[in-house]
């Protein structure tokens, strides 16, 4: 509750004070500077808004109202669509994108938007924590019981007494570098649930660095419940 209070006290301060600013002002700012002080606003309330999303994303978990539409599907098929929906994102970062591994894939049995979501979330922190002309590196592999995704960066990398609690609600290693490129904190502790409910694996791989390599591992078959 202390963490919510004070992600969300963080966006309101500052509304609460362009505002005033805006009032107190009485039309006597100059109307780019005006312009300037709404926009701070509409972020901030952006802000609030994906944090409380997140929220109840993760309260309905925590309440087991959250089912896993589970279907059978190409596991590459899943890749190709992140893949597809992050590579302008790469491109104007001068990133790098690379899929490989993907031939040969077998079908797996999971929630398709859920695993998506978390392809998403890996593949963003990758194309945020990396300085711009970087390279991401999707490799996929499988053996007769699980499919697995990894997913290596170049970028910053996560120090090594940050690297056990990167999964914690609203943990970030750098909270003023997260907040402005809109992060909340609770991305990779919403995948880790996600993951655990499909029974699989997500995990920060023990590499040197520099950069970051997450592995996602799922169940050919799906979870049993
Ligand atoms: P955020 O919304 O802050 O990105 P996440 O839960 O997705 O929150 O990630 C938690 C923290 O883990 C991030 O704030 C960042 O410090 C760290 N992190 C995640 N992915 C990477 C990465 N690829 N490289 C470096 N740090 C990362």
């Amino acid at each position: 509750m202390a963490n919510v209070s004070h992600e969300l006290r963080t966006p309101l301060t500052n509304i609460r004070s362009y505002a005033e600013t805006l009032v107190d002002s009485a039309g006597d700012l100059p109307p780019a500077m005006e312009k300037k002080f709404l926009g701070v606003i509409l972020n901030e309330s952006d802000r609030m808004t994906h944090i409380v999303d997140d929220l109840l994303t993760l309260s309905r978990f925590d309440s087991g109202y959250s089912q896993l539409n589970l279907t059978t599907f190409p596991f590459a098929d899943v890749l190709e669509d992140s893949y597809q929906a992050i590579r302008i994102e790469a491109q104007r970062h001068d990133h790098t994108l690379i899929l490989e591994g993907e031939q040969g894939l077998p079908t797996v049995r999971a929630d398709r938007e859920r695993v998506l979501q978390v392809i998403m979330n890996i593949l963003s922190n990758a194309i945020k924590y990396t300085t711009d002309g970087g390279r991401i590196v999707m490799s996929a592999g499988f053996d007769p019981d699980r499919v697995w995704l990894e997913v290596t960066d170049n970028g910053i990398g996560i120090p090594p007494e940050d690297r056990e609690r990167i999964f914690e609600r609203f943990y970030r290693v750098d909270k003023a570098r997260s907040r402005e490129s809109g992060g909340t904190g609770l991305g990779l502790s919403i995948a880790k649930e996600i993951i655990r409910q499909h029974e699989g694996k997500l995990l920060l791989v023990d590499r040197p660095g520099p950069g970051t390599t997450l592995r996602m591992e799922l169940k050919r078959e799906g979870p049993k419940a």
